[in-house]
């Protein structure tokens, strides 16, 4: 008989959770410990903004996992020594003959230093009662979206914000007072998806009156004034800002024996394993290389990687195939009109990702509503 932790309930959490629960005998034990004893999808924060549904509609709670013969531990990690296979948590101490590392990201502190008020975390959930009552509010001015550094979750979704905001703004009659402005530090509006693709999405977002500035950092916001300052002594004010942090490890991942100096773990990028025997390590909490960058931090790739080391982890315990990822993956781009392309492909190809973006249709929306609702069942139904 074998336990095997898994740390975090989010995607790579819950598909790793899963897959190791076919795998394993019955009499081996599969814990997950998460400090938040809900999931839901990232993208569905945006559909609450955008009025298409509730953020509660589309949450379900771990405690499901039990009914799937997963124990559900709700706690936060506080110390994870990966070589002796065991945490510290707010519920004592767990020892495992596996674990897999699934924690997720958090955000760089000097990027959320800069929100304040009419300045919000556009990635953060319990942000968005804030956010709504500033749209609600907001009648004339600049709503502005601004990716304060990358790498950053989910490069296409502040951009996807935009455009559903653009729409919410004209279905409310209030786009032609409200100017809708996006900026980033990076040259492109995607660059993990090549010039081609940045170039279809800012086609679409000027075609939609959004203003796109690049090469736009953002290194100081007065909030007093509703004035975000970039370089070059570049301003822009603002009466709403949609602030997007970069992603920083979380100190108890940084603080790990598996972490790299900067604080990101580095598993192999096909098994997902880590430095430490039967130690595995997927998703948001990892820094994968690819030939030109890194892999997105995205829920699809945090799942598929998922599988991977649950695989790899039922093959150190009792033998079998084990399992390698391929580099495959995509990203949702939904754009208003409830159409979604996909920039979809080989991240791993060398010299460079061999990605390209799908034409975008309202099967592919009605396709990524069918997503978020075979995991929300298969996970936690
Ligand atoms: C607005 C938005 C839109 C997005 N759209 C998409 C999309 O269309 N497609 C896509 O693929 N991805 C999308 N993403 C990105 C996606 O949500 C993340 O990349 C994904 O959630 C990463 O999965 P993960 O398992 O690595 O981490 P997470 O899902 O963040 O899970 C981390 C888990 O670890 C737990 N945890 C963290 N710290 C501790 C601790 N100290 N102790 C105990 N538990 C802890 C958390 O409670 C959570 O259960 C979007 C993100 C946002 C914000």
């Amino acid at each position: 008989m074998a336990d095997v932790l898994v740390l975090g309930g989010g995607f790579g959490g819950l598909a790793a959770a899963h897959e190791l629960r076919r795998r394993l005998p019955s009499d081996d034990t599969v814990t997950v410990i998460a400090a938040r004893d809900t999931f839901f999808v990232g993208f569905a924060k945006l559909w609450e903004l955008s009025g298409l549904r509730p953020l509660a509609d589309g949450t379900r709670s771990l405690s499901a996992l039990d009914q799937h013969g997963i124990r559900f531990v709700h706690a936060d990690i506080t110390a994870i020594d990966a070589g002796a296979r065991s945490v510290g948590t707010s519920a004592g101490a767990f020892t495992a003959d596996a674990m897999v590392i699934a924690l997720g990201a958090g955000y760089q502190q000097k990027h959320t230093a800069l929100l304040g008020e009419h300045a919000h975390n556009l990635y953060d959930a319990t942000a968005l009662p804030g956010i709504r009552a500033d749209l609600d509010a907001l009648t004339s001015g600049t709503l502005l979206v601004s990716i304060l550094g990358a790498p950053y979750l989910c490069p296409p979704a502040p951009f996807e914000a935009a455009l559903l905001l653009d729409e919410w703004l004209r279905a409310n009659g209030r786009r032609d007072q409200v100017d809708v402005v996006v900026s980033t530090p990076q040259p492109l509006t995607l660059p993990v998806a090549g010039p081609d693709a940045s170039h279809f999405l800012a086609e679409r977002l000027t075609e939609r009156g959004v203003t796109v500035l690049t090469e736009h950092p953002v290194e100081s916001v007065d909030h007093a004034a509703g004035l975000a300052r970039f370089s070059d002594d570049r301003s822009r004010e603002f009466q709403l800002m949609l602030g997007v942090p970069a992603a920083a490890p979380l100190p108890v991942v940084a603080a790990s024996d598996v972490a790299s100096e900067s604080g990101w773990i580095k598993p192999d990028r096909s098994m997902f394993a880590t430095s430490a025997d039967r130690v595995y390590a997927v998703g948001d909490c990892t820094m994968v290389p690819t030939a030109t960058a890194q892999l997105p931090k995205a829920g699809v790739f945090a799942e598929a990687e998922g599988l991977v080391a649950a695989a790899n982890v039922a093959a150190d315990l009792h033998g079998g195939e084990r399992e390698s990822f391929d580099g495959y993956g995509y990203c949702f781009l939904e754009l208003p009109g409830q159409r979604v392309a996909k920039v979809e492909g080989d991240f791993y190809a060398e010299p460079k990702p061999d990605v390209a973006l799908t034409p975008p249709d309202e099967a592919a929306f009605t396709a990524k509503q069918q997503w978020e609702r075979e995991r929300l069942a298969a996970w936690l139904g």
